[in-house]
């Protein structure tokens, strides 16, 4: 087995690596179209490459897969697919369906180091970093399982892990899933989400077009640090700043996530505040009534509680959307995803597949 997996690399990056074989860079181009066609597996289907190119390719580097353990329907036609990954640790991600589209909930790291109390992914702790090819194949892996290809459209990465802590990874796989000759996803439709890890925040701002949306949750320090640990290191006064300076394209508008927790964030004081400390910024603000997990100890918030947040915000001239929550009913919610076979029975879950 060869460790170069073909599908870590951009095309740029396989260019090079095709040239220092001697080879000529249009077959960069060749092999990266073959890679990034849903259903193509081996060097051997790669039809318009030599039989003694394709044996080379074989010696030299490999073809990385994501491998289907499990896939779950939501009554709401939400699918959550669990990924075994090649060291059998398990990711997840999330089809969701909407109007017209489908849009794909990706995940940049095995479990996540972020802490945050309210969210299942913190309770696996870190296992490791998604390589950039195993969160670009989520895409890849989504498609071959839907009928009609052209209709995943939205990509958004909010699924575990927090995709700024594993930057390089990340960026890479943007312009391998945005690549014409590949997969061809419009960077509009890409949305980024992190929980404000504020130097990658503006590094990725200065460096890519995708919509960002920072997961916000509270509006003071006392209750945000208490949510999420990431506060303490990025308190709200800078990461605000930086949301003001942050380099938005002319068309684009942050997303502020708020999660209402039942009795703790979700008054219209709280609202208030939230609509003080925004103020200026070109923004819209989806606010998530908490989803329901037997691991953590929050409540979701009233339906009347939820409309007047929702007032206050719209009385202070805000975009303000509460978003329904679907797939709750298979663990595929907002802060719900858990491999729960992740580690030490990883070995059982490979017999499975
Ligand atoms: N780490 C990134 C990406 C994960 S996004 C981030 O924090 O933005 C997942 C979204 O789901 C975030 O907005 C997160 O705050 C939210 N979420 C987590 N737990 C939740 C829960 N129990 N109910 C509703 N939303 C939750």
């Amino acid at each position: 087995m060869n460790c170069l997996d073909l599908r870590d690399l951009t095309r740029k990056e396989l260019k090079a690596w095709v040239q220092a074989l001697g080879l000529p860079g249009f077959r960069a181009t060749q092999i990266f179209r073959w890679l990034w066609t849903p259903g193509v597996r081996t060097f051997d289907e790669m039809t318009n490459l030599s039989k003694a190119l394709r044996t080379e390719l074989h010696q030299k580097a490999s073809i990385g897969s994501l491998k289907k353990l499990d896939l779950r329907v939501s009554a709401d036609g939400t699918t959550k697919f669990a990924w075994l990954l090649t060291d059998g640790r398990i990711m997840e991600s999330v089809l969701i369906p909407e109007r017209n589209h489908f849009t794909l909930c990706l995940s940049t790291q095995v479990g996540c180091a972020m802490g945050c109390t309210f969210c299942h992914t913190a309770r696996m702790g870190f296992k490791r970093n998604l390589t950039s090819g195993e969160i670009a194949m989520q895409a890849l892996a989504a498609l071959e399982h839907m009928p009609e290809a052209g209709r995943l459209k939205n990509l958004v990465f909010m699924g575990m892990g927090e995709p700024l802590a594993n930057y390089e990874n990340l960026v890479k796989a943007l312009y391998i899933l945005t690549d014409d000759h590949g997969l061809n996803f419009s960077w509009r439709r890409i949305t980024v989400s992190t929980c404000g890890l504020l130097p990658q925040m503006l590094r990725l701002g200065s460096e890519v077009d995708v919509g960002l949306a920072v997961s916000l949750h509270a509006p003071e320090d006392s209750l945000r640090t208490k949510l999420m640990p990431v506060n303490k290191r990025y308190p709200l006064a800078d990461l605000i700043a930086g949301c003001r300076q942050y380099p938005l394209a002319r068309r684009r508008r942050i997303t502020f996530e708020y999660i209402l927790l039942g009795g703790l964030n979700d008054s219209v004081k709280h609202a208030e505040k939230l609509a003080r400390l925004l103020r200026g910024i070109r923004c819209k603000i989806n606010l998530i009534p908490c989803n329901p997990s037997h691991a953590v100890p929050f409540s979701p918030p009233t339906p009347s509680d939820v409309e007047s947040f929702r007032k206050e915000l719209l009385r202070h001239n805000y975009t303000a959307i509460v978003r329904k929550s679907k797939g709750a009913d298979i663990g595929a919610a907002c802060g719900q995803l858990y491999a729960e076979l992740n580690g030490a029975e990883s070995a059982n879950c490979a017999s499975l597949s």
